[in-house]
């Protein structure tokens, strides 16, 4: 017989093809419909279901925002929103802004052009990493990976230019590098330098980031978030720079100098006094005015808006600058996530639905569990440290009891210009952050990136915790007018999917309390890493809207896909639902169409693949899959029996 081992399904999935039949493409023949008819947003790279509901969710916000903004409704009593409000309005008062021009970066510009030579950065890196500015050091405070309950400093490498490190090594890079030069020469000119200057800038500034970059570690390997603790003594650590006086610096900024320091990247930090010397110092001065104005062009006129897109569009492939009111809406999220988190989950997000969400993810527990004890292929001591570290997950649904004590520091004065309001609230989160060191961890907060009127879901290794925001938990993901088969097709296997981070190459690593530990046994340990390694072929090199998966880069995802589809599919079995409408469910949810340039940007970066193939490849791994749909041999969901993974 002519067995079949197509992988991701028939043809190209990011094609719609109305004609096809599920046993050939279960993602097309669910979504070919819709993706005929829907049209990406100017302003956006993708339209997707996630999309579409963080655009209902904003409407729903912005008009209740445009009310309090303009004394139309009365503000509700939730501390700090007042403070969002005010920066709304001040986002969206582009008369002041254009008027203003490049006034308010002046203070902030001099400051970095009056660094004339490298003694004045080293005296002076103190005062500068306080005051929030992009720079070739990054320090931050967060959960000792060790010993997660208290916190410790971990040194990083800055953000290069382009969006991984990976990038430069392709040479159709050069091309995006170029557009950024020309872009930041542009925004030095309006800020008011010569535009020979601006272009000699911009010119060091890239040449600077090439050399940065080589030692940065890409996502790939990012991913493994253990190989990031690399404790050095704060001597150790002091003594790699050759030419910064890191103790005095260390003592400027804390009240108290730690014993230690978490290097994320040896390897940068190996290379360093490569970068950061005085013979580099006006490549280095120049990468931090580039970065500096890029980053500050959104609080500006229309015209640096303008002159900071083109960058944008080449990355993601977005057509238009976002509407004013949508622009003001994002830069009351990025300063007041929480907040406005809290404001949307009191307002639209009800009791009953985080009951049955909570039930849900018990279910989801229960099956997890049952489904670990008659794990095959892991020896009793693995199994019962799996089984403990499931017993000790800890839920985070809807929104928080309580959110960090920053919102209260960070003062918003309409007197003030939007750029200076939105400095002083990075200064505020710095110094915020930097308290925190010797404090202990506070485990039930869920921080800024995870407010609830944000359409995500997570598991946090370190916390051993998995969070669903208010946001995500309605259609299309759950609804209480879904058959139950739906919902676990839905927002039941998203569940399962962060439950199983917790068993990921790389969630694997820690343990019920979120600690860097070896729980495995060598031979169990082994076996796991065979299976991730026949995940990673599975979808090394697919070919998605003309363009080649990375199965390493995306493999922490897919085995979390496919824990979480096998995990739902399970539970519907156990319940008597229909198998059809969890699969088909499964592919509605990952519908999306996106901007070629922004396709391209994810295949090489993201670590999640296409969701054309987050659609199709679990289910072809699922045996209960083809007696569902009747899939045969010369069928295109076909996959050989040997060729399908199954690891939770
Ligand atoms: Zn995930």
């Amino acid at each position: 017989m002519n067995t079949f081992k197509i992988r991701g399904g028939l043809g190209d999935s990011a094609v719609a093809n109305t004609n096809v039949k599920l046993q050939d493409n279960l993602y097309l023949a669910t979504n070919s419909q819709w993706l005929e008819k829907v049209k990406i947003p100017a302003d956006r790279p993708l339209m997707d279901s996630f999309v579409e509901l963080d655009t209902k969710i904003r409407k729903q916000i912005l008009k209740d925002f445009d009310n309090f903004a303009f004394n139309k409704k009365k503000l509700p009593d939730l501390d700090n929103l007042d403070k969002a409000i005010t920066l709304y309005k001040l986002t969206l008062d582009f008369d002041k802004r254009n008027a203003d021009s490049a006034q308010p970066i002046k203070p902030d510009l001099q400051k970095l052009l009056s660094l004339s030579r490298f003694s004045d950065f080293n005296q002076n890196l103190a005062q500068l990493i306080k005051d929030a500015f992009s720079l070739p050091l990054y320090f931050y405070v967060d959960a000792d990976m060790r010993n997660t309950s208290q916190n410790s400093l971990y040194f990083a490498s800055p953000n290069s230019f382009l969006p991984d490190a990976s990038a430069y090594k392709d040479p159709s890079s050069e091309e995006l590098l170029n557009t950024f030069e020309k872009q930041s020469a542009k925004l030095l000119t309006l800020a008011g330098l010569s535009s020979e200057d601006s272009k000699q800038i911009a010119a060091n500034a890239v040449r600077f980031d090439k050399k940065l970059a080589k030692h940065k570690k890409s996502q790939e390997e990012i991913n493994d978030f253990a190989s990031m603790y690399n404790a050095y003594s704060t001597q150790q650590f002091a003594s790699s720079f050759k030419f910064l006086d890191i103790e005095q610096l260390l003592n400027s900024i804390f009240s108290k100098v730690p014993e230690k320091i978490i290097v994320i990247e040896p390897n940068y930090l190996k290379h360093i006094n490569e970068l950061v010397n005085p013979e580099n110092f006006e490549e280095l001065k120049s990468w931090i005015l580039v970065k500096f104005v890029n980053s500050s062009a959104d609080y500006l006129s229309e015209e640096f808006q303008k002159a900071a897109f083109p960058y944008k569009q080449a990355v993601e492939g977005v057509r238009e600058l976002p509407s004013t009111e949508k622009q003001a809406y994002r830069v009351a999220n990025r300063v007041f996530a929480e907040v406005i988190g809290i404001y949307y989950a009191q307002s639209y997000f009800g009791s009953t639905a985080k009951a049955n969400v909570e039930q849900m993810i018990n279910k989801m527990l229960e099956t997890y569990k049952q489904r670990l004890q008659n794990n095959s292929w892991l020896s009793e001591s693995t199994k019962n440290e799996a089984l403990k570290k499931l017993d000790h997950i800890t839920l985070k649904i809807g929104y928080p009891d309580k959110i960090s004590d920053v919102y209260n520091d960070i003062q918003v004065s309409a007197n003030k210009s939007l750029y200076e309001n939105i400095s002083a609230a990075n200064k505020t989160w710095v110094q915020y952050s930097f308290n925190e060191l010797y404090k202990p961890v506070d485990r039930t907060l869920w921080g800024p990136d995870a407010p609830a009127n944000l359409i995500n879901a997570f598991y946090d290794p370190t916390k051993n915790d998995i969070t669903f925001p208010a946001a995500i938990l309605q259609k299309p993901f759950y609804s209480s007018d879904n058959t139950l088969s739906e919902n676990l097709g839905g927002i039941g296997a998203v569940i399962a999917h962060e439950i199983t981070h917790a068993f990921d190459p790389n969630g694997s690593k820690f343990d019920e309390f979120g600690n860097i530990r070896n729980w495995w046994s060598e031979q169990d340990y082994k076996k796991f890493t065979e299976l991730s390694q026949a995940e990673i072929e599975l979808f090394d090199g697919i070919i998605c809207g003309g363009l080649k998966t990375n199965g390493k880069l995306t493999v922490g995802e897919n085995v979390a896909d496919l824990g979480g589809l096998t995990v739902a599919i399970e539970t519907a079995k156990k319940e008597n639902g229909n198998l059809q409408e969890v699969f088909q469910t499964w592919a509605k949810i990952w519908r999306g169409k996106m901007m070629p340039q922004f396709r391209k940007s994810i295949i090489a970066y993201d670590s999640h693949a296409p969701s054309e193939l987050r659609s199709n490849v679990p289910a072809q791994c699922i045996d209960d899959f083809y007696q569902t749909f009747n899939i045969q041999p010369t069928d295109g969901m076909w996959l050989d029996p040997e060729k399908r993974v199954h690891i939770w």
